[in-house]
């Protein structure tokens, strides 16, 4: 974000000169720097929230970090999400919905039923641009579901892939144990088929045990999905992402890291890598959704939480959602998310998860 390039020294601590109101707007209560009213003003233009319709998953990921406990979000809840973008749809230019899980696709009903809220409001008030997306493990991505989420404006989707069938199928498991690689595939290539306007990430997920035995993999991305502009790659490395089995996973150095990514890059794009579809380089400027103050996280109990991988962590539970749409903000939790945007370090924008203070 352009906004937020000038750095300026500042010590990282989180003073609560930036929060938000009941409806999500940034408040600036104290302008230390001269440029947070501005930034809090530009913020206010636009809104996403990341909702996370359940916390179930049919799938059981080795190095997944979810426990799986909430379920299916309560129609409380929902009526809530809904009165809170009514209240805050009036000046917005832009509305972002990233639909997140567990897997998301398990309560597709409630994706649909809050999408077409929010196109409606955006029919409703024309200044609004509407933008939908999801992370999804593809498995249940059909034909029809990816029609019927488009028609409601959700048209932007990030899939992963751990590898060829015989590499994928031994890490993203089905709960019951058994292989997803198949569907997953036809799913995409179903979608590749069509005209439907959408674009799907497909981020190829490596570790050192994999990463020289994705070439097969690579090979039929080319052949399949490459010379179509609607999918977009990315490769990352599996991390420990607080998993139970976090020390079985065999994490890459930071340089064999951008070593094996380079290489994979250069075996998809060869000398193309400034392609449009290559989203392997971070710009230098990365800023997580988590430092801005305008993105809050959903929980599929109405838990108002700032990052979608600390989960379990107490410092991220900054809010609840009421009932009649409200935010009610828990004293001292949000600001320590927020810190960056006083401070604008980027190694804080970037994750402010690193080093939140307590
Ligand atoms: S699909 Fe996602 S939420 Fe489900 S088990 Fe895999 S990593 Fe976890």
């Amino acid at each position: 974000m352009t906004m937020l390039s000038k750095k300026v020294d500042f010590i990282a601590t989180a003073n609560e000169n930036i929060s938000i109101d009941t409806t999500g707007r940034t408040i600036v209560t104290n302008n230390i720097n001269n440029n947070l009213s501005k930034i809090g003003k530009e913020l206010n233009k636009s809104f996403q929230l990341v909702i996370m319709p359940t916390e179930k998953c049919n799938f059981r990921c080795t190095y997944c970090y979810e426990d799986f406990v909430a379920g299916r979000m309560e129609p409380e809840t929902i009526t809530a999400i809904k009165k809170l973008l009514k209240q805050r749809v009036i000046d917005l230019e832009t509305l972002k919905i990233s639909w997140f899980g567990g897997e998301p696709l398990l309560a597709k009903n409630i994706v649909l039923e809050i999408s077409e809220y929010a196109k409606n409001l955006a029919f409703q008030y024309s200044q609004v641009v509407y933008l939908g997306d999801m992370t999804t493990n593809g498995y249940l991505l059909d034909y029809e579901t990816a029609d019927n989420l488009a028609n409601v404006g959700v048209r932007r989707y990030q899939i992963s892939l751990d590898g060829p069938r015989e590499i994928h199928n031994k890490s993203r498991l089905r709960a019951d144990r058994k292989g997803t690689f198949d569907r997953i595939w036809a799913n995409l290539l179903a979608i590749r088929n069509s005209s439907l306007p959408v674009s799907i990430l497909l981020r190829i997920h490596f570790s050192a045990d994999t990463f020289q035995l994705l070439d097969p993999l690579i090979e039929d991305l080319k052949k399949e999905f490459l010379p179509d502009p609607r999918f977009l790659f990315l490769f990352k490395s599996i991390g420990r992402w607080g998993g139970a089995n976090d020390n079985d996973i065999n994490v890459l150095s930071l340089k064999k890291k951008e070593q094996a990514i380079q290489l994979l890059q250069t075996k998809l794009f060869g000398e193309n890598l400034d392609s449009s579809q290559n989203l392997s380089k971070e710009p230098d400027n990365f800023v997580c959704y988590a430092s801005r103050s305008n993105s809050l996280v959903i929980r599929s109990n109405g838990d108002v939480a700032k990052c979608t991988v600390a989960l379990y962590d107490d410092r991220n539970k900054v809010a609840t959602l009421q009932p009649d749409g409200t935010i009610e903000l828990i004293p001292g939790r949000l600001a320590p998310w927020l810190r960056g945007m006083e401070t604008l370090d980027f190694d804080t924008l970037g994750c402010p998860l690193v080093k939140l203070p307590s």
